[in-house]
């Protein structure tokens, strides 16, 4: 068994979509970044390739390529996920957290999910996500960004 754990965060802006665990949620802003700026799937990115010993998503999709460009980060994730097997892994589960003040994730989180198992090839029941605020504490709850921490267990 091996764990991983991953964490990431990106900034608010107007005019882009928001996109997290590959599902586009209603707002009247978007976070920023090279790629889609999927902060809940870069988190699990980064939890499995560090199970792996495998570096982690920087290495492998640098932010200065033109190909990651507005890339849809499910694609990476299911490149992810090619790597995990190719050494001979098998995903036992991953938990994960959205830590946002807004807007209210709940009803979204069935879809995430499906669509990050999906890309894994895995049984959605091992596929975990949660949202939470920070009762308007920091970053999160100055509504500036949003973060995600997920853990993943490899066998
Ligand atoms: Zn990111």
């Amino acid at each position: 068994m091996r764990i991983g754990n991953g964490y990431d965060v990106h900034a608010f802006k107007g005019g882009r979509k928001l996109i997290l665990g590959g599902v586009e949620i209603p707002h009247d802003k978007g976070l920023l970044g090279h790629s889609d700026a999927d902060v809940l799937v870069h988190a699990i990115m980064d939890a499995l390739l560090g199970a792996a010993a495998l570096f982690d998503i920087g290495q492998h999709f640098p932010d200065t390529s033109d190909e990651y460009k507005d890339i849809d980060s499910l694609l990476l994730l299911e490149r992810v996920g090619k790597l995990i097997y190719e050494k001979g892994y098998e995903i036992e589960n991953i938990d994960s957290i959205i830590v946002a003040q807004k807007p209210k994730l709940m009803k979204f989180i069935p879809q995430m999910r499906q669509k990050i198992a999906c890309s894994l090839g895995i049984d959605t029941e091992k596929v975990n996500v949660k949202a939470t605020t920070t009762e308007k504490l920091g970053f999160e709850g100055r509504e500036e960004g949003i973060a995600s921490y997920a853990v993943c267990l490899l066998k």
